[in-house]
This record gives C-alpha cells, sequence and structure tokens, in this order.
C-alpha cells in the first residue's frame, strides 16, 4: 500500500516536472516575442512622430495606441495616410511602410505613415502553424530583425470573443475571431473592443487630418482570388484603373477591382463611406499564406518559394503565377512600393489641386536590383532620438 502511494507520487511530481520543462521555456519564448522591441529609424523625411492616442483618447495606453510617423514637407498640398501590419503575417506590407519612414523625403503636402496599424497582432503568431516568431532582412550593415505576426489582434488583449461578431454599424454578421481582425472592423466605435477602437481611431485621425489617400498594405496566398490588385471604393476607382494600367502596361501587372459594397468591415470600404479620403487596398503575393505550402519558416517567408504551392499551381489551382524563383520578399515591397507611387501620380493627374511630391521613395526596380536591406537605416548609427520602438 505505502509503496503504491509512493510511486503515484513519484509519478505525479515526474509529470509536473515534464509540464513545467516545457511550458516555462515555451513561455519565455513567447514573452520575449511580444515584448521584443522592433527599431524603427526616423529617415531625414520624418518631421514629427505621433501616437494615434493623440487623434483619439480612448486608445492611450492600450498595445495599439501605435506611432504615427508624420512626413510633412512644408508646402501645402495633398495628404496620404499609408497603414502596413492590418494584418502582421504580411510582411511585405509592413516593410513597404518602414521604407517609406526611412527613406522618402517629401516635396509637396504631408504623408502619415503607421508601420504596426495592429500592433496587438504582431505581439502573436501561430505557433500551431509552426510560424517563425521573427524574420530578419540583410542589410548592409548586418541583420534587421522583425517581429512576425497574426492575422487577429492578440487573445491576450482582446477577449473573449463572442459567439458571433455583429459588426458596428451595419449588424452585418461575421465570423466570432474577426472581432480581432482589422480588416473587419472598419469604420469602428470608441467603446467597442480594441480592434475596433483601433479602426475608429483612424477614422477619427483621417477626418482631422483631412486624409486625401488612403492606402492599407496586404499580401495574399495564390490560392485566394484578390491577388496582384489594388481594391479600390467607388469613388477612388478611376484612380485606381488608371493606376492599374500604367503598371501593367509597365514593369509588372496589377489588377484593379471594386470594393464590394455590401461587404462590411473592410478598410476600402468603410473608410470610402465614413471619410473624405479616396481608399485603396494593395494585394501582392505571399505563397507563405497558402494552405498547400510546405514547411512553414522564415526561409518561405522571405523567398516564397515552395513546391507544393508550384503544384497547386500546375494543377490550376491558383489565381497567381508561381515557378521555382517564388516570389520573394524584394520582389513583394518593391511592387507594393511601385503601386503606391503609382496611385500618387495619378491621383495627382485627377486632383492636380492636392499634389503630393516627395523624393527617394524605393520603387520596385531599385529594390530587387539593390535589395531591401540596402534600404532599411541603421540603428545603432542613428540619433538616440531618431530612433522609436514599435
Ligand atoms: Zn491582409
Amino acid at each position: 500500500m505505502a509503496d503504491s502511494k509512493g510511486n503515484s507520487l513519484v509519478i505525479k511530481i515526474v509529470v509536473v516536472a515534464l509540464w513545467l520543462a516545457l511550458i516555462i521555456p515555451g513561455g519565455r519564448q513567447l514573452a520575449a516575442h511580444r515584448n521584443y522591441e522592433e527599431a524603427v529609424v526616423l529617415g531625414p523625411g520624418v518631421t514629427e512622430v505621433k501616437k494615434l492616442s493623440d487623434w483619439a483618447p480612448y486608445v492611450a495606453n492600450t498595445p495599439n495606441d501605435c506611432s504615427i510617423y508624420v512626413l510633412d514637407s512644408g508646402v501645402p498640398g495633398g495628404s496620404m495616410l499609408v497603414i502596413g501590419g492590418t494584418h502582421p503575417e504580411e510582411p511585405a506590407g509592413v516593410l513597404s511602410a518602414v521604407t517609406i519612414v526611412e527613406n522618402v523625403v517629401p516635396t509637396t503636402g504631408k504623408i502619415y505613415v503607421a508601420v504596426r496599424a495592429n500592433r496587438s497582432a504582431s505581439t502573436v503568431t501561430r505557433p500551431g502553424d509552426a510560424y517563425p516568431q521573427f524574420f530578419n532582412i540583410n542589410t548592409d550593415f548586418g541583420k534587421r530583425t522583425f517581429r512576425m505576426g497574426d492575422r487577429w489582434s492578440n487573445p491576450l488583449d482582446s477577449w473573449p470573443d463572442p459567439e458571433v461578431y455583429v459588426h458596428y454599424p451595419s449588424k452585418q454578421l461575421l465570423a466570432y475571431m474577426d472581432v480581432r481582425n482589422l480588416n473587419r472592423t472598419w469604420p469602428g466605435r470608441p467603446d467597442g473592443m480594441i480592434t475596433e477602437r483601433t479602426t475608429r481611431a483612424f477614422i477619427d485621425m483621417i477626418k482631422a487630418e483631412n486624409i486625401d489617400i488612403f492606402v492599407d498594405n496586404h499580401e495574399a496566398e495564390l490560392e485566394y482570388s484578390v491577388i496582384s490588385t489594388i481594391v479600390a471604393h467607388q469613388a477612388a476607382a478611376d484612380v485606381a484603373a488608371m493606376a492599374s494600367m500604367m503598371l501593367s502596361a509597365g514593369e509588372f501587372n496589377m489588377g484593379m477591382e471594386f470594393s464590394p459594397t455590401l461587404l462590411h468591415g473592410l478598410s476600402h470600404r468603410e473608410v470610402g463611406d465614413h471619410t473624405d479620403a479616396y481608399a485603396f487596398e494593395i494585394e501582392v503575393p505571399e505563397p507563405f499564406l497558402d494552405r498547400v505550402r510546405g514547411i512553414t519558416d522564415e526561409a518561405l517567408l522571405l523567398e516564397g518559394k515552395d513546391e507544393f504551392v508550384m503544384r497547386a499551381g500546375q494543377a490550376g489551382l491558383l489565381y497567381e503565377k508561381i515557378d521555382e524563383n517564388g516570389w520573394n520578399i524584394h520582389e513583394r515591397v518593391g511592387r507594393t512600393n511601385s503601386t503606391i507611387d503609382m496611385i500618387v501620380q495619378m491621383f495627382a493627374m485627377f486632383y492636380p489641386d492636392k499634389p503630393i511630391t516627395y523624393e527617394s521613395l524605393p520603387m520596385r526596380n531599385d529594390i530587387v536590383a539593390n535589395g531591401l536591406g540596402h534600404y532599411l537605416l541603421d540603428p545603432a548609427q542613428a540619433e538616440a532620438d531618431r530612433v522609436v520602438y514599435e
């Protein structure tokens, strides 16, 4: 009797010890990712760094009070807001925003940039899908490390999810987890859950600053039909169609489609409906997001090469081409930047009274030729007050 009691106690102690041996190092990794300070260096064009809560006090002291980088030429003109990191598992959108902050010098009008529009979603990945926690970009001075993220806000910041997410104000029913999806909670509300509050904060900012052009950077899986395209609100359709034609006649194919009028919560629908800004979403290809992908690692995230996705393409299951060269991060960031630039140029053609001009935006051909890292600045070489941590 005594022996079996002793044995069961030993078994319990061993089980608890094994459990702790798994949970402590695992938890430490998750905490290190959540608390990692991601450097953004202020380029020569940045005149001010504000917080989203400067326009919307109801996001102060939340994980989503992200930095808003202001590039003000001092010359009256139009204004543009570019947001990266709506979906932090789409790194080209984030890195495009970083290249704007670190390189662009405005010469007419004003540019606002959010690198981490949903900061909370950048503090969690998908361990169950074996996502890498970080990714590194090789630069002229070494590596720059960025947080990999998820599509949805961190449940630690937004819990519990409802049984069904009732979109405000349309009352459209959406999947429960999309109450944490920054591209399903527009236009948001100040007393909603954190992701709804974040989109409402951007709406308030867009109105207060009279933003003319709103661009939401994304990437898409090749199995999804909305890819290599600009999705535009109907008010912005002429500008988007011209940009699509000019790009497709030149360096690369970029389509254009209308934002569905009855599908609510998306940025290109609600920003266009609730503000005076012309709303655009850019989607470039990211094989990492495809469900049929192989090993889900940093190499796939950055190089975009995958034999299984290629096989899906051979079977006619994809909406974009892929070959053994894949879709690397240089191509994806480059296309995003060149598309933003073309939208700005076409907007200036239609609305010459609201010009936005600038220098030194790295374009697709530059980035593909020189590598993305060539356009990232060295935080160690910058003045301390010219480095911001996201
Ligand atoms: Zn996305």
